[in-house]
């Protein structure tokens, strides 16, 4: 399809069409386009994007990325904070009318609605994206947090962050995000992306993340919200061991102490163990064996 049309993501492309609307490229809005069609097609295919599937898209920019979905995925739906995006878009997707773009700030969009006013319930649904560098943590937690059932979420980010959210138990960055992200699904970096294939340049290398869907639930907690609360006491001081963090957390009263030893005797936790060692089916058995002692 459109094969005589020139793909949008080039170098020399990104900087006419940049150029004929009169655009520079907003830094506060991590607006860093990617200018290789070799590492789109990539992603592409990482995100195993066939034509049964629907995609959202965070951040189109000038549609690079989602002119490479559009020509795969059923539908594309892409959402775009910066207005002066949207005319440009409008022709460069014109050729593909497979594609919404929608102006919305992703961090305030009500994914369930969106979804339901624009796909027909019939397909399955994944997010691509080169996400905004500045909101990565806030945006993969909007989407964990949105109730929404995603067959998979594939997005390119910092390769800092990439390796917290992969993090295995041991590694110096595996922590709290690491642990919300795999306790819903698998996360695995698809590869690395040199800071040489964006227009602007951004300071650090990317990496593709994909976190995939799992056939069945692995992992379970009665009370969600107080294993969040654990998980992030237990490594609110990294350096510091788990007995300490937990303490900090729960109070330090003699009888509270007292408790709280009881639980980790009972789970065969050595005190001096730091939270970063620990996995996360032992952050469920801690969680809910406080749960029981109403430490919660
Ligand atoms: N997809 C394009 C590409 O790969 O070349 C652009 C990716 S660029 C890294 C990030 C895009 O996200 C920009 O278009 C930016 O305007 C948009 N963006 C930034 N903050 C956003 C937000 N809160 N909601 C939706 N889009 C946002």
């Amino acid at each position: 399809m459109n094969n005589q049309i020139p793909e949008i993501a080039s170098p020399t492309r990104t900087r006419a069409i940049m150029e004929s609307y009169g655009l520079t490229f907003k830094k506060s809005l991590g607006q860093n386009f990617l200018t290789d069609i070799n590492i789109l097609k990539n992603i592409v295919a990482a995100g195993q994007v066939s034509e049964d599937d629907d995609i959202i898209e965070i951040g189109p920019g000038i549609g690079a990325l989602t002119e490479q979905l559009a020509k795969r995925a059923h539908k594309v739906m892409a959402l775009e904070i910066d207005e002066r995006l949207l005319p440009v878009l409008a022709d460069t997707l014109s050729p593909y009318p497979n594609v919404e773009v929608v102006h919305q700030d992703i961090l305030k969009a009500d994914l369930q609605a969106l979804i339901a006013q624009h796909f027909d319930g019939k397909h399955p649904i994944k997010i691509v994206a080169n996400l905004p560098y500045y909101i990565t943590t806030p945006i993969i937690m909007h989407l964990l947090e949105s109730g929404v059932d995603f067959a998979a979420i594939v997005v390119m980010m910092q390769k800092e962050v990439a390796d917290r959210l992969s993090a295995n138990p041991g590694n110096k960055d595996y922590g709290s995000l690491s642990i919300a992200v795999q306790y819903q699904m698998d996360a695995q970096i698809a590869f690395i992306v040199p800071k040489t294939v964006f227009i602007p340049q951004p300071k650090v290398d990317s990496a593709i993340v994909v976190l995939q869907k799992r056939p069945v639930e692995k992992y379970h907690v009665n009370n969600y919200s107080h294993f969040q609360k654990l998980v992030k006491g237990c490594f609110a001081h990294r350096r510091k061991s788990l007995w300490n963090n937990l303490q900090a957390l729960y109070g330090k009263q003699p009888e509270q102490k007292q408790l709280l030893q009881e639980v980790l005797a009972k789970l065969e936790l050595a005190q001096s163990v730091r939270a970063e060692t620990l996995s996360l089916e032992q952050f469920i058995a801690l969680s809910e064996e406080l749960e029981k002692y109403d430490i919660i």
